[in-house]
């Protein structure tokens, strides 16, 4: 079986983005692939987190990969920190890494222009962890929203770098995304992509959270004064709203622009909260059944530990070698 690897960062709520662009594509792998699904807490930490919020939102990621469908029998639940090889592999990957390509990752220069004081060094190095995350597993797909695409090139960047300053060691690894979809933008900024991590609340919609809360934010979801459900650049906020309709119903954009042509935003807008409190229901219920049953997740991440560490350390084990180390 081909091999994936992805994972989902404990620095918020996870929301529906990720849920469109990461989980939700996840779930629909996991029968043809053997799947590394992490909860990438070192990632984590790249900016500041309060300790016990970042233990409680860990737990519940984790809590949520399985409610969303990710079935544990069939796939490798577990922590990042848990696998000591994935610090390790970053080292020796970092230490083959440009600065200035790093320097040229998005990510990292939307974040340091925005004047942030005391930019950490992990935040410019981890897309080499991620990297490092990737390559262990030998991963051939990495199921990522858009926003990944770059860091994912990198990774690749790394892999063939340092086949070529040793020998063939690391699988080339290629990203999956879905056709469209791929980048939920905000409910209230619909030119910048959803995040968990964002400040206004309004902004995103929680996987967890309650069901009228989600209808309010949908409700109050910023769109445009043409009045005309139509999926267009000129009316970001409402070609998103007919994104998330056509990933939650499936029916196509054409269908969504039909049924609704002589329709306000109103009707659009109710019915979509319907469709999304809807798809989100059986997963928010099997959400709570899980957070009361924390001593089945812990045979879920213990279990997964143990499976994601012992393929782990053989790569490591391998790299070692080719780059010098003597073998203990
Ligand atoms: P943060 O703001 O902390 O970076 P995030 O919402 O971007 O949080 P990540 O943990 O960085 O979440 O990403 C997890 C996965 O979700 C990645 O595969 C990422 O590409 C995907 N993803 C994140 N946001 C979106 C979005 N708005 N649309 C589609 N996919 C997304
Ligand atoms: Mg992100």
């Amino acid at each position: 079986k081909k091999v994936i690897f992805s994972g989902v960062k404990p620095t918020g709520e996870p929301t529906l983005g990720n849920y469109l662009g990461a989980l939700k594509n996840w779930v629909e792998l996991q029968d043809d692939y053997d799947c590394y699904y992490c909860i990438v807490d070192l990632h984590a930490i790249t900016v500041p987190q309060e300790p016990k919020d970042l233990r409680r939102r860990s737990l519940e990621i984790l809590a949520q990969y399985i409610a969303t469908g990710i079935e544990p029998e069939k796939n490798t639940l577990f922590f990042q920190s848990h696998v000591s090889a994935h610090a390790e592999l970053s080292w020796v990957l970092n230490c083959i890494s440009y600065m200035g390509q790093l320097g040229r990752m998005t990510q990292y220069k939307e974040k340091s222009q925005k004047g942030e004081e005391n930019l950490n060094a992990g935040l410019f190095t981890y897309p080499v962890l991620m990297a490092a995350d990737i390559l262990l597993y030998g991963a051939d797909l990495v199921p990522v929203g858009e926003d990944q695409k770059q860091h994912l090139e990198l990774a690749r960047d790394l892999a063939i770098r340092f086949n070529n300053r040793y020998s063939e060691t690391f699988k080339i690894p290629d990203v999956y995304m879905s056709k469209f979809g791929n980048r939920i933008m905000g409910l209230q900024d619909p030119l910048s992509k959803m995040s968990k991590s964002g400040d206004d609340e309004n902004d995103y919609i929680l996987i967890i959270e309650d069901a009228d809360v989600t209808a309010r934010k949908i409700k109050r979801a910023v769109t445009d004064s043409i009045g005309i459900v139509k999926y267009s650049d000129e009316q970001p906020g409402i070609k998103n709203l007919i994104t998330i309709y056509s990933k939650f119903s499936g029916e196509s954009i054409a269908d969504i622009e039909n049924k609704y042509e002589n329709q306000g935003y109103g009707k659009f807008k109710g019915d979509l909260a319907e469709i999304v409190v809807e798809g989100l229901r059986p997963i928010r219920k099997k959400y709570s059944d899980l957070m009361n049953n924390k001593d089945y997740l812990q045979t879920i991440y213990t279990e997964g530990a143990r499976k994601a560490e012992y393929v782990a350390n053989k790569t490591l084990r391998k790299v070692y070698k080719k780059v010098g180390f003597i073998p203990r």
